[in-house]
């Protein structure tokens, strides 16, 4: 019943969603948002702060930033990170698309952006003491792969051949559905046990950039990143950086919002919608504060649901 009624809301949600493209429709390639969230999703373990005692009380859950990639004529399916929260973020994508595609393949492929926790600990699942899935491919740098390769955990999916290593090449194009290509652009970041890729996906007539987790928008990147994508999932770690008194925030350096949307202001002006943020931490006021969101909404940007649909054809 409760997850029903989430549904009913996450359905409601994309109707007010400005600037996707939602159509009754069950062919082409089709983007879905399964997770919003920083890293540690909300509630975030350890924080007694108001954000996380109201969603613990209040029932909510926000998994970590993951989109997926639906190719209806063939049943496919591209996940853009493997969270934590995998489990209940492909349970809801086929709830959303009535997908079956279950047992050992139970996504076809998946693109990573980087080894930190939010992004890539959700290949766990994939191992013997859970789905033990049959060459699932994983699109990722050559640092990522050799990470992968060389530590267990995930040495042992790749050995028993449960997830199938593709080393990707910055700025060179993968096919992952016919006619649709993934682009993966490296960025700076905090590249403790890997290096990290933005990806951008270009369908047969509408392209998608997603970039959760980048340093800054120093050196012209984020006018590299987003120029000609039709919509552009960015970035929203801190809403202004006040937002976690007594941490160092040189430590965990993110785009703040508020910068992000003073250097895009004209263009957000012209295409209401097209720039969307992601990867919130959960103590970004956007998630919650209702005037910080109207505000957000105003200068013509908008906070990524969980549930929103777009079509790339
Ligand atoms: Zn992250
Ligand atoms: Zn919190």
């Amino acid at each position: 019943m409760i997850r029903t009624l989430l549904i009913f809301i996450l359905l409601l949600t994309q109707v007010g969603c400005h600037g996707t493209h939602l159509r009754e429709q069950r062919s082409g390639v089709e983007l879905i948002v399964l997770g919003i969230a920083q890293d540690g999703g909300v509630p975030h373990l350890g924080c007694q702060k108001p954000c996380c005692i109201a969603a613990r009380s209040e029932g909510i859950r926000l998994g970590p930033a993951c989109l997926a990639l639906v190719d209806h004529s063939s049943g496919k399916t591209v996940l853009l990170e493997a969270t934590p929260a995998i489990e209940e973020q492909l349970s809801l994508l086929r709830e959303l698309t009535g997908l079956a595609n279950e047992g050992r393949r139970p996504i076809d492929t998946l693109l990573l952006t980087h080894a930190h926790i939010g992004h890539y600990t959700g290949l766990i699942q994939l191992g013997r003491e859970v789905a033990s899935t049959d060459a699932v491919r994983v699109h990722c740098t050559s640092r990522m792969a050799s990470f992968l390769r060389e530590n267990g955990p995930w040495s042992q999916l790749v050995r028993l051949d449960q997830i199938d290593l593709q080393v990707i090449k910055k700025g060179e194009p993968v096919e992952i559905f016919p006619g649709v290509t993934a682009t993966p652009h490296g960025v700076q970041h905090r590249d403790e046990f890997s290096d990290t890729v933005a990806w951008r996906i270009d369908g047969p007539s509408r392209s998608v950039v997603f970039c959760p987790d980048i340093d800054g928008w120093q050196d012209g990147v984020l006018d590299l990143l987003i120029d000609g994508a039709d919509l552009c999932y960015l970035d929203a770690t801190f809403y202004d950086g006040r937002e976690l008194p007594g941490r160092d925030l040189s430590e965990i350096p993110h785009p703040p919002m508020v910068v992000t949307m003073e250097h895009l202001a004209d263009k957000a002006r012209e295409t209401p919608g097209r720039f969307r943020f992601i990867h919130l931490n959960h103590t970004n006021p956007a998630l919650r504060d209702r005037s910080v969101r109207a505000e957000v909404e105003r200068r013509g940007f908008a906070v990524a649901e969980v549930g929103e649909r777009y079509f790339l054809d």
